[in-house]
């Protein structure tokens, strides 16, 4: 059976980490040994210098708009929506979908991503590029408005990829609530709950949006949640949720709810600090993503775990807060467990063999012990340490070489596909 051997492993169940090799069998892993005790073929060999963590969760993305990165830098959110990014969005075909799709898989997998959840549009591309290059993903297509053909564009797409090579979850994607009106998003979750279907919203990313349940909706944002029937979907993602009252938690402290926070992209256009101090006292499931990579503009989740650690205790002048364990955990397990793949986020038997190996023998990480792996990972680390990317035991990246891209062609075509839609 294939093996990670002498690795330091690190999980969110364990307080140390632990010196072991990893056997991997079907895609999943199917023990832990002490280090230099399995026996089979070798995936990697960490000679006891690289650190193996759960495969990292990109929780809330829109992969194409890798084509759109760096368009209406430094605009209002609604400004940057209207002028910059809807215009070329109206344009883009599936073949720009699947070339910004390749884009960003490529990125992320050398980032050590395993997984990320998408909302976007001609999404059998994106599941199409999941497939190939061997990651996993939680897909929807993206609902603005009160449309039955988009709804049934997501459907199909259910129907087809939902579960497919057991790397696919597809939920329904309602945009947002000030791009949905009410009873077209009643009708959609109704839809979700016929189909056992989770959802992915986007939920109160600016003060805009709390200031129109209250004075437009006359509703607080705990109640809409609850009297719309979100709450009762399948897996329900709420990304950013940076205005969500602090005081309205208890009702989405529930294990088929997950907020994403994605610090850098809330940063980046002006939109605020989620209350993230509360939301974790209050049992609260948090993961983190990066949104879109016109928004952040990276698409790197060891920069987002390092911003969401040190943004918290600036603004609130509290050290304490957003701590680096909890910080990995989001990256890792809370995701997995968001985007529907309740066996993975944990190196253990039983769990899916998605893993990140990282190289240790580099100078961010003397000192590192097995005692401060998180505290290391999360404020010393860098996406420039992955050295491997597993997803369900197969190899996807390895030592700077991508086994299933064309990282060459891959360039080309998005390359190409920029320059046509911005010409
Ligand atoms: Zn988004």
């Amino acid at each position: 059976m294939p093996t990670v051997r002498n690795a330091l492993i690190w999980d969110a169940g364990r307080d140390r980490a632990e010196y072991g090799d990893i056997v991997i069998k079907d895609g999943y892993i199917s023990s832990i040994t002490a280090p230099k005790e399995a026996e089979g073929s070798i995936l990697y060999d960490c000679k006891g210098r690289c650190l193996v963590l759960p495969g990292l969760v990109n929780a809330h993305t829109h992969v194409s708009m890798t084509l759109l990165r760096g368009l209406g830098e430094e605009l209002p959110l609604m400004e940057w929506l209207q002028k910059k990014i809807f215009p070329i969005e109206d344009r883009l075909t599936a073949e720009n979908i699947r070339s910004g799709a390749d884009l960003a898989i490529m990125e992320m997998i050398a980032a050590g991503i395993t997984c990320f959840a998408d909302m976007y549009y001609f999404m059998d591309e994106v599941a199409m590029a999941v497939l190939e290059s061997g990651m996993r993903a939680a897909l929807c297509r993206g609902l603005p408005g009160d449309n039955p053909v988009k709804l049934a564009e997501n459907l199909a797409l259910a129907k087809t990829y939902n579960g497919c090579e057991e790397r696919i979850t597809v939920q329904l994607g309602p945009h947002a609530p000030y791009t949905v009106p009410r009873p077209a998003l009643e009708h959609i979750v109704e839809t979700a709950l016929d189909k056992n279907l989770g959802i992915q919203f986007h939920w109160l990313e600016t003060k805009g949006e709390l200031d129109s349940f209250r004075n437009e909706y006359k509703i607080e944002p705990a109640d809409y949640l609850e009297q719309t029937g979100l709450l009762g979907v399948k897996e329900l993602i709420l990304a950013h949720c940076v205005w969500h009252p602090a005081d309205q938690l208890s009702v989405v402290a529930r294990d088929n709810v997950t907020f994403v926070h994605n610090p850098k992209s809330n940063m980046k256009l002006g939109s605020g600090y989620a209350p993230i101090k509360e939301f974790i006292s209050s049992g609260v499931r948090v993961a983190l993503g990066t949104d879109g990579a016109a928004s952040n503009n990276r698409l790197d989740m060891w920069d987002e775990m390092r911003f969401a650690a040190l943004v918290h205790k600036g603004y609130h002048l509290d050290p304490t807060i957003a701590g680096a364990r909890g910080i990995l955990k989001m990256a890792t397990v809370n995701g997995a467990c968001g985007a529907g793949f309740r066996d993975a986020g944990f190196i253990k038997a039983g769990q899916r063999a998605d893993m990140v190996i990282v190289d240790m023998d580099n100078p961010r990480y003397v000192g590192c012990d097995p005692g401060n792996v998180p505290e290391f990972v999360v404020y010393a680390g860098s996406s420039r340490d992955v050295r491997a990317t597993i997803v369900n035991g197969n190899v996807l990246y390895k030592d700077g070489k991508f086994n299933t891209l064309d990282s060459e062609k891959i360039l080309a075509a998005a390359s190409r596909d920029r320059r046509s839609l911005t010409s």
